[in-house]
């Protein structure tokens, strides 16, 4: 580096020579009386006599005296490219372990100590043809000495760099201490490597794992330039372990030095998009690549390349500065600590430079705490604000489920309710002797709007399943009817096809199990409506076996089993994800949306267990799930069976604002002779219960000025105690209902039998 580089500049206006000891040719430097113990290495710095156009150990006459390591022999008139010896003679006690390190003197070097050669570097030569260069640190022990006086001679022959003089330091100290000091120094340099290659493939992997953040890929490539810069210049410690070729080392060592320029700059560029002037940051970046080719001219020319870089790289770094500081007064995150961290590399560059010059002595601690502080500064940053867009894009993310989720619930309650109305109308027209014409219209108008409901309830279901709303809420059934109901719900539909559709139960099956008899059916309705569907001829069966009993639970595997179109086994994991089917011509004639086994196998995962599915194209399936389930003491079981419930004598109060919803419910209730009062509104109820007593409510929940959770809780203010039921289009979870005060719930739209069902449940009670 030239002293007319503006920094260096700066840096000599500053520097004060601080070497100690100095030596002219015929005053050599006498070292006997110095204590190694106490200051175990040194600097031979000072004055060397030198022979231009020699090499050593033919016949030289040193001529003048240079001052080294600053020499420049092009400076002192001689030409840039050339050969010659330099000397120092200094008085040593010679029984002393004394070992030499010589720095890189970047081009060929030879080292003699009287007159023997110790040590070389490349081939030293009188011309371009006879010299090959080489770069690397020579350690050098002084073993043998066979006298106090040392001569010291380094021939250098320079045809390729452009800097022509000795290029750094030689030191002399105890052997232990220099190659302790070369251990501490090449440690370092390992460890900062290691981190930093580690710190790329990082970001490199968050980068094209992740988010396609392109601040994360420079800072991914600029910790892999300098990693290179660490290990592969500085001490050289590569050059130790591999050899890589004078001319390849010259490459990487510029390249990189330019690249780290330039990736910086574009890391910077995208990180405070805001502050960074685009223009210039790109001209920057932009030249600072055009430099990278600079590498693959000649030698001479590419080493004196850098110079003009310098400038630019000066202006760059008060550019980058610039950017952090306007970053850290708009307060954006991250900022204040990444322009901590760059002053702390500057202050580190400012430090080597000032090394280099011989103003400070090296501090191997400075650069240590200013790099490490650097990159471990910056990828916490890069870390803070990856994780921050990642939080982000997580809310954002929440909050279009959350969205979503109430759409769903929203949209399906505002078509639940009229369908409640249609439904009801249906089965009221069908059981109101219709005309004979009429009847199939009226079947197809209660098959179609259960089908529209069917798919409303899946949707929802689906979704409240992906939010984690389903509960279990289980209760005893009689294992064997309710398994002949679920059968029986679909045999018009076997019937149709001229499928045989049975039911085979254990024999020894318990009489009561405790499951969600709810869910279970929706299961037990999808597997079997599926098997209907896709058979064409043949049986469809639901067996029900007992796998193991114990005094308080069962396990008993539920299997449905079709002669059907049967799923080939690569559809198999297929056709339980959402909205997929196997391409089936079958599923498109019969229509579906894909969702029945999505929601089938979530719901048994929810109850703990699993579904198998067994199949063969042209064969037929089979899908079972085992369930543990609860049995009923035999005391209570005794005692339930003597008990016949009678719903005749019940006492209803309907709350319900909608007049079509009460019409449809007064009827089904009365036709089973349940006396029935209607409130149209919260505080109608609190009248009525106010003047009569009841032995049950069915609560509507949506209604204005007081809804029904509201009517509820002043109800059990005022000491009702009965069961109130909700009826509900929009999804209550158990925990809810219970927090609320209500006793149980049935969902709108609901058919004369799901509405009998629940009356029953509680008048056994
Ligand atoms: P849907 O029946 O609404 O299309 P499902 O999730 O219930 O959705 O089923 C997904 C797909 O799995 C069906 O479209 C069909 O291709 C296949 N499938 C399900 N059950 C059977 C079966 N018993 N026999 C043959 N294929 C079936």
């Amino acid at each position: 580096m030239r002293t007319h580089l503006f920094l260096y500049l700066l840096v000599l206006s500053l520097s004060i020579d601080l070497s100690s000891q100095s030596s002219a040719i015929d005053d050599p430097m006498d070292l006997r009386n110095h204590d190694f113990d106490t200051d175990q290495i040194i600097s031979l710095d000072g004055q060397w006599s030198y022979a231009d156009s020699c090499l050593y150990p033919s016949e030289c006459n040193p001529t003048i005296s240079v001052d080294v390591p600053n020499v420049r022999l092009d400076e002192m008139g001689f030409p840039s490219f050339g050969y010659g010896t330099f000397y120092l003679e200094f008085i040593v006690d010679h029984e002393l372990p004394l070992m030499l390190k010589v720095f890189d003197q970047f081009s060929a070097y030879e080292v003699y100590v009287n007159g023997e050669l110790i040590g070389n570097v490349g081939v030293s030569g009188p011309d371009k043809e006879s010299t090959t260069p080489g770069r690397q640190m020579l350690y050098l022990p002084l073993h043998d000495l066979s006298s106090d006086t040392v001569r010291l001679a380094i021939a250098i022959s320079n045809f390729s760099h452009h800097k022509r003089g000795v290029g750094g330091k030689v030191l002399l100290g105890l052997e232990k201490a220099v190659l302790h000091q070369k251990f501490l120094d090449d440690s370092y340099d390992m460890f900062l490597t290691g981190f930093l290659i580690l710190a790329t493939f990082f970001f490199l992997g968050l980068f094209f794992n992740g988010r396609q953040d392109y601040a994360i890929l420079y800072f991914a490539l600029f910790t892999l330039v300098y990693a290179y810069r660490i290990v592969g210049w500085h001490n050289y410690v590569l050059h130790d372990m591999i050899n890589i070729p004078y001319r390849l080392g010259l490459i990487f060592e510029y390249s990189t030095f330019y690249l780290s320029g330039a990736f910086f700059a574009m890391y910077l560029e995208k990180l405070f998009p805001h502050e960074a002037p685009k223009v210039l940051t790109r001209i920057f970046a932009y030249l600072s690549i055009a430099w990278t080719f600079s590498t693959l001219l000649p030698v001479q020319i590419l080493t004196q390349f850098n110079i003009p870089y310098l400038y630019i790289l000066l202006v760059g770094i008060f550019l980058m500065v610039g950017i952090l500081i306007k970053a850290v007064l708009n307060k954006r995150p991250g900022a204040r600590y990444s322009l901590y961290s760059v002053m702390g590399v500057l202050a580190v560059f400012i430090f080597k430079s000032l090394n280099y010059l011989h103003v400070v002595e090296e501090n191997r601690l400075v650069s240590i705490a200013g790099e490490l502080i650097f990159f471990i500064f910056q990828a916490l940053i890069l870390s803070r604000i990856f994780t921050e867009n990642w939080r982000q894009a997580k809310l954002e993310a929440e909050q279009l489920a959350v969205a979503k989720s109430d759409f769903l619930s929203v949209m399906s309650h505002e078509i639940r309710t009229p369908l409640n109305a249609v439904i009801g109308t249906a089965y009221h027209l069908m059981e109101s002797d219709p005309k004979p014409d009429q009847v199939d219209d009226l079947k197809r108008l209660r098959n179609s709007s259960e089908n529209l409901l069917s798919l409303i309830n899946n949707v929802l279901d689906y979704n409240k399943i992906e939010s984690g709303k389903i509960e279990l809420d289980q209760s005893f059934v009689s294992l064997k009817s309710y398994c002949e109901t679920q059968v029986s719900l679909l045999q018009p539909l076997a019937d149709q096809k001229g499928i045989v559709l049975k039911l085979m139960c254990d024999q020894d099956l318990p009489e009561q199990v405790c499951i969600d008899r709810i869910r279970v059916g929706q299961v037990l309705t999808n597997l079997i409506g599926n098997a209907i569907k896709f058979t064409i001829e043949g049986h469809v069966i639901l067996r029900v076996a007992l796998l193991r009993e114990s005094d308080v639970d069962i396990d008993m595997r539920l299997e449905v089993e079709d002669t059907g179109s049967g799923i080939a086994a690569k559809d198999i994991q297929k056709i339980f994800g959402a909205f997929e089917q196997s391409n089936n011509s079958l599923t498109r004639e019969y229509g579906g949306v894909g969702l029945g086994l999505a929601i089938s196998k979530k719901l048994i995962e929810l109850m703990g267990s699993t579904i198998e599915i067994k199949s063969e194209p042209g064969i037929g399936s089979k899908f079972s799930f085992v369930l543990t389930c609860q049995k009923m003491d035999e005391v209570k079981l005794h005692v339930q069976s003597k008990e016949p419930v009678d719903l005749s004598s019940l006492k209803v109060l309907l709350v319900e604002d909608n007049e079509m919803n009460v019409l449809i419910a007064k009827r089904q209730l009365e036709k089973r002779g349940i006396q029935v009062v209607v409130a149209s509104s919260g505080a109608e109820a609190l009248a009525q219960v106010g003047k009569e007593s009841f032995d049950l409510i069915l609560m509507d929940l949506q209604m204005p000025v007081m809804d029904g959770f509201e009517a509820t809780l002043k109800l059990r203010e005022m000491g009702f105690d009965k069961p109130i039921i909700a009826l509900t289009a929009a999804s209550v979870t158990p925990k809810e209902l219970k927090e609320k005060h209500l006793d149980g719930m049935l969902p709108k739209p609901f058919s004369p039998e799901d509405l009998m069902d629940k009356l029953k449940q509680f008048a056994e009670k």
